[in-house]
């Protein structure tokens, strides 16, 4: 069984083995925003690794060819893809993006239950017996469960597994519509301010995200997060509002505050259970590598556990929970060598607590 229709669940569940029943309980869409919208080059090769079938294509999705930051100073450096051995990355449309994953999942023998939140589950006689909030009185059973169910992580948290946090890092996070349909940028834009960074990024459909990542001591308090009050504090990241002016869109309406911090689970897996994705380990959105991770961790997660049931094997499950640690030992070495090229505000309390590679005490 598999929590989750994001990345890392459909990811595990199209690792389904011979011989095994697979299915995908996906909670109903809901207010929050479904995250992550640039994917780095290799992300279209490992997807039709996964899933065995081209899963981007340029009706939906817009092919992305670069970064530009502000960062160690004011002004813009642009990082290019051309030279990127993958080839360029990609700007999705994310519920499309998750909407045709499940999609596969379905041609694939997958048993998904789109619309199905998990409102309980209990470990007894070696299987599991789940419960959905819109059936009240019915119980699926399973052997294993795959815990998929994003930072949330719904299932590994029942079972006595804490969530560690390192920073506190939070987003401010829009999605506007843009006036200029004609908007034909292809390229994140990143740029750091005194109290933060914020970053924008082209959408599918004529949107364009756009969002400010501070930590949550820091975020203005909520009488100040109306949209003439975000829009003063943009005279800080003047490349961004200079983006947001020319491509017709201006931050009118309060932000959806999110969890953005990196974070992980004290033990990714138990009795019955593994978690993948942002269920295990969550990483910081400077990275873009969010979905990535979740694709190639889920799809990890879910041959090690076919390999516990069908051959009792536990191998598989012990190395990829060494993967993920390296993972994030490796992300967290990257994050705080990001960080420290910014000198521009040492006294700021944003900036002085991540010099000398210090994101972890806060
Ligand atoms: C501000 C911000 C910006 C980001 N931008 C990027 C980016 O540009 N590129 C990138 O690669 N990554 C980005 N990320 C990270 C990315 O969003 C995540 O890493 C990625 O979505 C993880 O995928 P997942 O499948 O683990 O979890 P999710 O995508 O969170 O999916 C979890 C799924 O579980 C379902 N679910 C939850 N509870 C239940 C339940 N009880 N029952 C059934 N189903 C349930 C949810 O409905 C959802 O479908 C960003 C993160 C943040 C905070």
């Amino acid at each position: 069984m598999v929590v989750g229709g994001g990345p890392a669940g459909a990811a595990a569940a199209a690792a389904r083995a011979e011989g095994l029943d697979v299915e995908l309980l996906c909670a109903p869409r809901g207010f929050r925003p479904a995250l992550g919208e640039s994917l780095p080059p290799g992300t279209d090769r490992l997807l039709h690794d996964i899933f065995g079938a081209s899963m981007l294509n340029h009706q939906q999705h817009r092919a992305s060819f670069g970064n530009r930051s502000a960062w160690g100073t004011a002004d813009v450096e642009a990082t290019q893809f051309v030279d990127n051995p993958f080839g360029h990355g990609w700007h999705v449309d994310r519920p499309a993006l998750d909407e045709s994953l499940l999609d596969r999942l379905r041609t694939l023998g997958v048993r998904v239950r789109s619309g199905a939140r998990v409102a309980g589950q209990e470990w007894t006689d070696d299987q599991w017996r789940i419960c959905l909030n819109d059936h009240p009185g019915t119980a699926i059973r399973a052997r294993a469960i795959v815990d998929a169910t994003g930072r949330g992580a719904r299932i590994a948290r029942s079972q006595g597994a804490r969530r560690r946090r390192l920073d506190r890092l939070v987003a401010a996070y829009w999605m506007l519509i843009i006036a200029d349909a004609g908007d034909d940028d292809c390229t994140t834009l990143v740029e750091a301010v005194p109290d933060g960074w914020w970053y924008t990024t082209p959408v599918p459909g004529h949107r364009r995200v756009v969002a400010f990542l501070t930590d949550s001591d820091l975020m203005p308090p909520r009488v100040a997060r109306t949209g003439p009050d975000w829009h003063e504090r943009l005279a800080h990241a003047p490349h961004i509002r200079d983006r947001l002016a020319s491509s017709g869109s201006r931050l009118y309406s309060s932000p959806v505050i999110l969890d953005a911090a990196v974070a992980h689970l004290d033990h990714p897996a138990g009795c019955g259970w593994v978690a993948a994705g942002d269920a295990a380990v969550s990483f910081d959105p400077l990275s873009s590598q969010g979905i990535l991770t979740a694709l190639m961790m889920g799809h990890g997660a879910g041959h090690a556990v076919a390999a516990v049931l069908t051959r009792a094997d536990q191998q598989p499950l012990i190395r990829w929970g060494a993967e993920y640690a390296r993972l994030l030992e490796a992300h967290l070495r990257l994050q705080a060598a990001y960080y420290a090229l910014v000198r521009r505000w040492p006294t700021a309390p944003f900036w002085a607590r991540r010099q000398n590679g210090n994101c972890r005490r806060m």
